[in-house]
């Protein structure tokens, strides 16, 4: 039996269940129906007006691509599908008394908006136009649907640019004195037919194909070819999209939403992609359209329910008179279409579970459903149709957490405009893709590229977007187009790549070649001008708008989500916090403890660098012990600030661990200081007060240098650091500890839960460990004495030098808890500098493929994770009471963290901003794993 390479959509869920020999799913429709074939199939089965269609697989595109030809048998099992069409329609293909019209459209296992190719009104030519005017009585669109059918396949099937065809059909509206397409008269048109085929004539030198096969035959290799279109490969590669999948072409029985007042053409999301709400439905629509005027946004879309529309006007600064006359919703032009609409959305809904994103059209009263699929959404509109869904029993707390990206997370926790900075408001458009973005404008994506490649921040500014746009948007930080609605290319593409877009900006006026739009008032912006875009409430600045961290407390449906990730995670949540500051922050965004506090980032401050330098360049013991008093209050008082924070948690104090010359002048900055001292006292020879003071400043400057020269390490990040500083300088950890256990009996004695622990970092050998933890033992237990009150403290390391990983047992008996530091692990393993490699060879690493992702930012699993696998086994089965959990920058990151739940740690720590993404990825971990 041949290969079965057609399925029509009317039985195409049986006939694949027949082949498979079960019934299949949705994934296994779609990987060879493609996700719209897969939906026409699916609408057809559950009873919605579907226009009789089928689907070539994408298995034939994978066959064609590899010879060029079709696959044996597919063209005489499409020639049987539209038989079936046909028959069902009642029309016959290329008849010139009722013929049949079809549409040929991509479609692959996943959406990529735009960027594949699609012929409507196939079918036609010089004799079923006439049948068509008559069939129709209307003469108009007749000429109307021909003049498009040319366009199409001229541009998409013979590469002639269908710019040349809209310049013509420009000159016409302009000569007739129209604004809209729909305004041109029928004589133009007809005129316009004719100029079109002898366009084509001229340039192919044959007539343009009048036999619907040989159409059809063209316009299906053309959709397979634009599967490896460039524009097509270039996002597939952004999306991470195989390319060997393919694309499935869709044959659909042409139905008309421009055949007059009674037709109309639309798109549809059952709730809100910006935000998730559902208070109605959301989307927009033209009366008397085909489905390209809506989405090229060349005239303004109407909206499809009253309320939606009202909202809208309000936005637009239209009055509910204009807006009830010019801009009517689907719901009062044509309410029964509209009704019957509801009922499928919320029929398609519950069958896929979850947000639509729908085509439809309706001819002469006639609603048809051309597609429905899962809906692209903002980050803030997964989270909230996660919960949502949810919460309406439509979907598992698991799936709703399966269904969030910790991408989107942390989208939400990215900061948006000031609302209290003094703005520049120059121009408003629609809200189409929340964020907020600060750019300089360009005005072409080739620019955009150029200067995101040299590390500008771009904001690209376009009449419109079109599909070749997209490698542009991508490197922009925002988008901002003067036409098109919430459903145009521009919109689209930014929601599902969560870049900032404010759409359809009609206030401005963009002139790409002059590389500048102007805004009301006159206000002109050019190339390089900066500008700020709010994607939240679709303004435009002009200058930068300082941001401000994102309010996470009224992030609601974020809140909800994440409260129930901790009810299923298994993994810890700490957070690395050095400040008072940083740790409150963490907390409201659910860290359960402090894994590492970094108290040498305390030092930085102003008030504590000098005693930090009198430590560390002290000649004596009485100095040393000096410059240590004054630090010690200071490293208290933040102590304190930290458990205040942490009531009731633990909080990890790592003892002090930078390379020391880091608080030290620079070498260099010394060398230079010294050389203009010794010529400004040559040129001072004769004033003796002046000399005196410079001779001074000249021997303090001599002497750091000194010490500078003395400390300087050839490889600093391998020398006097961590707990080797701890060792070697007198007094310096002892003074931490007491600073700390000070600071936690004092708390106490406020009525604070503390929970001290102590960590040592950069062991190698257990001696180390020993060495320290028993002279800090003595410490906290002398403060504890002085203090009058006992607190629940233990000591631990860090596993940060791969022999400290490889002797785990024996360390284990010393330490009651392991925190791996991953940022030196991974530095020592590899033996790539974490300060060096990515400027000098790890990013062109990954790029050549010699390693699959920069180390540093995802934990190496089969390297660095064998030795942390190892550690914690072998530490666990010499304390079987070890608590383990990471600090480095890995703690963070999603992928890593999954490893981290499968060695089973019992936490991970980062940085406060990716808590709220650490709690979503745990969860993750959790039901992807047990
Ligand atoms: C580490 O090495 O992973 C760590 C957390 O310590 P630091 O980054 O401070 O060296
Ligand atoms: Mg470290």
């Amino acid at each position: 039996m041949t290969k079965k390479w057609v399925y029509l959509s009317r039985n195409g869920k049986e006939a694949y269940a027949e082949v498979l020999g079960h019934e299949p799913s949705l994934a296994e429709m779609k990987e060879i129906f493609g996700g719209k074939g897969a939906g026409l199939v699916d609408m057809t089965a559950a009873g919605a007006p579907v226009p009789p269609s089928f689907t070539i697989t994408t298995e034939s595109c994978v066959a064609y691509m590899k010879t060029g030809e079709f696959p044996d048998g597919m063209w005489d099992q499409t020639l049987e599908a539209l038989k079936d069409i046909e028959e069902q329609t009642g029309k016959k293909f290329g008849d010139p008394e009722n013929p049949l019209l079809v549409s040929v459209r991509s479609g692959g296992r996943l959406s990529m908006p735009g960027m594949m190719d699609t012929v409507l009104n196939l079918g036609l030519n010089d004799e079923t136009r006439v049948a068509l005017a008559e069939l129709t009585g209307n003469e108009w669109f007749s000429y109307d649907a021909y003049r498009r059918f040319i366009t199409m396949f001229s541009d998409i099937v013979m590469g002639y640019d269908r710019l040349y065809f809209e310049e013509k059909l420009d000159e016409l509206k302009e000569k007739e004195g129209v604004e809209l397409d729909t305004e041109v008269s029928l004589e133009g048109l007809k005129g316009l037919v004719d100029a079109y085929e002898d366009m084509y004539r001229n340039r192919f030198g044959e007539d343009f194909p009048t036999d619907p096969y040989k159409q059809l035959d063209l316009s299906i290799k053309a959709v397979f070819d634009s599967w490896n279109a460039p524009r097509a490969v270039a996002y597939r590669d952004h999306e991470g999209i195989p390319h060997e999948w393919g694309t499935a072409v869709n044959v659909c029985t042409m139905v008309f939403g421009n055949m007059g007042s009674d037709s109309a053409t639309g798109v549809a999301f059952s709730r809100s992609p910006s935000t998730g709400e559902h208070e109605y439905l959301y989307g927009e629509f033209l009366i008397n359209a085909q489905g390209e005027d809506v989405v090229a946004g060349l005239r303004t879309p109407q909206q499809i329910s009253l309320q939606g529309s009202r909202e809208w006007a309000e936005r637009q600064g239209i009055s509910e008179e204009v807006r009830a006359k010019r801009f009517p919703s689907l719901e009062e032009a044509m309410p029964a279409a509209y009704q019957q609409f509801l009922d499928i959305v919320a029929m398609l809904e519950g069958n896929y579970r979850d947000m639509q994103d729908m085509e439809f059209t309706i001819e002469r009263g006639t609603l048809w459903m051309l597609q429905t699929r899962t809906g692209k959404r903002t980050a803030a509109a997964h989270v909230r149709i996660a919960v949502d869904l949810t919460n309406e029993g439509v979907i598992t707390k698991e799936e709703a957490l399966m269904r969030v990206e910790p991408e989107h997370v942390e989208q939400l926790m990215r900061p948006a405009f000031d609302p209290e900075a003094v703005k520049t408001p120059i121009a408003r458009g629609l809200n189409a893709s929340p964020g907020a973005a600060v750019g300089q404008a360009v005005f072409t994506a080739d620019r955009a590229m150029e200067l995101a490649t040299s590390g500008a921040d771009v904001i690209l500014v376009r009449p419109e977007t079109a599909p070749d746009d997209v490698p542009g948007m991508m490197a922009s930080k925002g988008v901002l187009t003067q036409k098109g609605g919430a459903t145009s290319h521009a919109a689209v593409v930014a929601r599902g790549n969560n870049l900032p877009c404010v759409a359809g900006c009609g206030e401005i006026s963009v002139d790409v070649n002059r590389r500048q739009f102007i805004a009301p008032g006159g206000t002109v912006v050019r190339e390089g001008d900066v500008i700020s875009i709010d994607g939240y409430t679709g303004e435009v600045f002009s200058g930068a708008v300082p941001m401000i961290a994102s309010q996470y407390d009224e992030q609601v449906d974020l809140i909800t989500l994440l409260s129930w990730a901790d009810g299923i995670r298994k993994l810890g949540i700490r957070t690395n916090a050095d400040l008072p500051q940083d740790a409150r922050r963490a907390v409201a965004f659910g860290a359960e403890g402090i894994g590492l506090c970094r108290t040498e980032h305390m030092f930085f401050d102003e008030r504590a660098r000098d005693a930090v330098v009198r430590m560390i360049i002290a000649e004596t013991d009485e100095q040393r012990e000096a410059a240590l008093n004054d630090m010690l209050p200071i490293q208290e008082q933040d102590f304190e600030g930290v458990f205040e924070a942490m009531d009731g948690k633990p909080v990890i104090m790592r003892l002090i661990d930078p390379p020391m010359h880091e608080f030290l002048p620079n070498r260099d900055e010394l060398t230079d200081e010294l050389y203009t001292l010794k010529m400004e006292i040559l040129a001072n020879a004769s004033n003796f007060e002046e000399l005196d003071e410079l001779r001074v400043k000249l021997d303090q400057t001599e002497k750091m240098l000194r010490i500078v020269e003395g400390m300087w390490e050839i490889n600093p990040m391998m020398g006097l650091r961590g707990c080797r500083a701890g060792i070697m300088y007198k007094g310096l950890t002892e003074m931490q500890t007491r600073a700390y256990f000070q600071a936690a009996c004092r708390c106490a004695k406020r009525g604070i839960d503390v929970h001290p622990e102590v960590m040592i970092p950069l062991v190698g050998v257990v001696a180390e460990l020993e060495y320290e933890r028993d002279k800090l033992e003595v410490v906290a237990a002398e403060v504890m004495r002085e203090e009058g009150i006992e607190v629940p403290a233990i000591f631990g390391t860090m596993i940060e030098v791969p022999r400290a990983a490889l002797t785990a047992g024996e360390i284990a008996k010393k330490a009651e808890f392991f925190s791996f530091g991953t940022n030196d692990l991974t530095q020592m393993t590899y033996g790539y500098s974490r300060d060096d490699a990515e400027g000098k060879f790890l990013l062109q690493y990954v790029e050549r493929g010699i390693l699959p992702v920069n180390p540093f930012q995802v934990l190496d699993e089969e390297g660095v994770g064998r030795l942390v696998d190892l550690c914690v086994k072998e530490g666990r089965a010499a304390n079987p009471d070890l608590e383990v959990g990471i600090c480095g920058e890995h703690g963070g990151d999603p992928q890593s963290i999954d490893f981290c739940h499968r060695v089973g740690l019992d936490y991970v720590s980062c940085s406060p901003f990716r808590v709220p993404v650490a709690r979503l990825a745990a969860a993750q971990s959790a039901i992807r794993n047990d």
